[in-house]
């Protein structure tokens, strides 16, 4: 069977991912998303095993020296990591995987699967980060200027991506991720991958 693909969107804190990523989910078939572990604590409204999987200190190193992880890192003075085994799965069933990620977990899957499809997020601008960020209400002042200090290096890493998407209206840019994600369904090795449909179309 044909194999999926992962599909990575990183972004600095606040410009927009996990909106958009629902978004996709809701508007595309075929793909789901990849609950990450993390040690942080759960913001107000996020629920473990829907946002994360919320687990201690302790269990997420018996995770790392497991080897249950396909990539993970320290962000923001917390661990995060993408569960490997939930996620190998999916794609040996035929199914595309979405990871929002930060660019160390992205550096570490691109060299795992070189065929992975990197996304970069990027805001209209600073300004707008920064309310996004002050609106959505998670972070305290000094909070903040570290995730936008932070938002200005994360950029550096841009060029290390295949497609950058500018999250400015939301519904243009799910377009742009949606038709990023279908674009690689209609490459020519995912179709002849297909063997089924390509005999069918020869005894035709
Ligand atoms: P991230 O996951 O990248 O940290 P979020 O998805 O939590 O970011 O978005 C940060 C805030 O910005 C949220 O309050 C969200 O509702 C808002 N937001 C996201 N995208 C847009 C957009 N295109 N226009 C306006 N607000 C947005
Ligand atoms: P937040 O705490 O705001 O949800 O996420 C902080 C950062 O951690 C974001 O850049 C997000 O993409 C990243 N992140 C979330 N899950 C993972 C993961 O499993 N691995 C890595 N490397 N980064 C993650």
């Amino acid at each position: 069977m044909e194999q999926g693909k992962l599909f990575v969107i990183s972004a600095p804190s606040g410009v927009g991912k996990t909106t958009l990523c629902r978004r996709l989910l809701e508007q595309i078939s075929g793909i789901s998303f990849s609950i990450s572990y993390t040690t942080r604590n759960p913001r107000q409204g996020e629920f473990d095993g829907i946002d994360y999987h919320f687990v201690t200190q302790n269990r997420f190193e018996e995770m790392v020296s497991a080897d249950a992880f396909l990539e993970w890192a320290r962000v923001y003075g917390n661990f995060y990591g993408t569960s490997k085994s939930e996620v190998l799965s999916r794609l040996e069933m035929g199914e595309d995987v979405l990871l929002d990620i930060d660019v160390q977990g992205a550096r570490q899957v691109r060299r795992l699967f070189p065929e992975a499809i990197l996304i970069f997020l990027l805001p209209p601008s600073w300004s707008v980060l920064e309310a996004r960020l002050r609106d959505r209400g998670s972070e305290d002042s000094s909070r903040l200027k570290l995730r936008m200090a932070n938002a200005k290096s994360e950029l550096e890493a841009m060029h290390e991506y295949d497609f950058v998407v500018i999250n400015d209206d939301l519904s243009r840019a799910a377009e742009d991720l949606k038709s990023i994600v279908i674009a690689h369904r209609c490459r020519t090795p995912r179709i002849l991958a297909r063997q089924g449909l390509i005999q069918a179309l020869e005894s035709s």
